[in-house]
């Protein structure tokens, strides 16, 4: 049974991530924002992540803690209620993060800052939070949700896209800085799943089943990815013993680089 804190863990994704990881056992921390902050949609809230636990609760033990993944002492505050909660961390998924899109030359610098503050650095803030308790673990990994957005270009979503290259090298990195430790580093690379980023922003102006629809048709397997998909591979990622350094796509086969 492992320990496990999933950042951006109160909706979408970092839900799906935190079924999966209670329908296998493991202690499940997940870590979101308390307050409303202001974006271009909405984020999550204190009471949207007080009824995910109340949703997941009958799967097994799973807590929450505020968390602001831009602010190091926050994400030192999530990684000792971990601690405290479950004796220790063994893995990390650094999931949290927000889309912004338009044409760069209207693209606001301070959404510009956030992208990256969020997704990136985020990361880094985490990662250095975590350390110290993962190098204590004899089952340590780190797993960062990238995206497919990571490994090809897309009008209108440059800070998007460059934030999740950037994803995809920081994942690298530190596989091979951590290896040493034994502390195995992966990324997942989601294709498209109809969450906020996608229903309340990229596609704001449509419905579900416009949504729906126009994926069947891109997608070469027909239908958009579940947040439970996603959770699939952040599992095997985080406990496959010889494994680093990858990040794998989850994508229908919309990419397969
Ligand atoms: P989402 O908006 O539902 O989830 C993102 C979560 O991150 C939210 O709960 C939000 O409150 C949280 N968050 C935002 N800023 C934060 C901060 N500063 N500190 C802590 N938490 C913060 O969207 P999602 O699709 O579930 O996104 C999860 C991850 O998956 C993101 O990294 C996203 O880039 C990635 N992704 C999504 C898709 C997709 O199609 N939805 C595809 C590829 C990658």
């Amino acid at each position: 049974m492992a320990s496990v804190l999933i950042t951006g863990g109160a909706r979408g994704i970092g839900k799906g991530i935190a079924t999966v990881f209670l329908q296998a056992g493991h202690q499940v921390m997940i870590a979101d924002l308390a307050g409303a902050e202001d974006w271009n949609y909405d984020l999550a809230t204190e009471g949207v992540m007080a009824e995910t636990i109340t949703e997941l609760r009958g799967l097994g033990d799973i807590q929450g803690v505020g968390l602001n993944v831009t602010d190091a002492a926050s994400c030192d505050k999530a990684v000792a209620a971990t601690i405290a909660a479950f004796g220790g961390l063994d893995i990390l998924c650094n999931n949290a993060g927000v889309i912004a899109s338009g044409p760069i030359e209207d693209f606001a610098e301070e959404d510009w800052d956030r992208v990256f503050e969020v997704n990136v650095k985020g990361i880094y803030n985490m990662t250095r939070s975590a350390l110290a308790a993962l190098r204590c673990s004899t089952s340590a990994a780190i797993v960062n949700t990238a995206s497919i957005a990571g490994k090809r270009g897309s009008p209108n979503l440059s800070a998007y896209t460059a934030s999740k290259w950037a994803v995809v090298g920081l994942t690298q990195a530190l596989a091979l800085e951590f290896a040493p430790s034994g502390i195995r580093v992966n990324a997942v690379c989601p294709g498209i799943i109809g969450t906020a980023m996608w229903l309340d922003h990229l596609m704001a102006d449509q419905t579900t089943a416009d949504f729906e629809e126009r994926m069947q048709e891109q997608i070469p397997l027909g239908r958009p990815q579940s947040e439970e998909d996603i959770g699939e591979a952040v599992r095997y990622l985080a406990t496959a013993e010889n494994v680093t350094g990858v990040a794998l796509n989850v994508a229908g086969g919309l990419a397969m680089n």
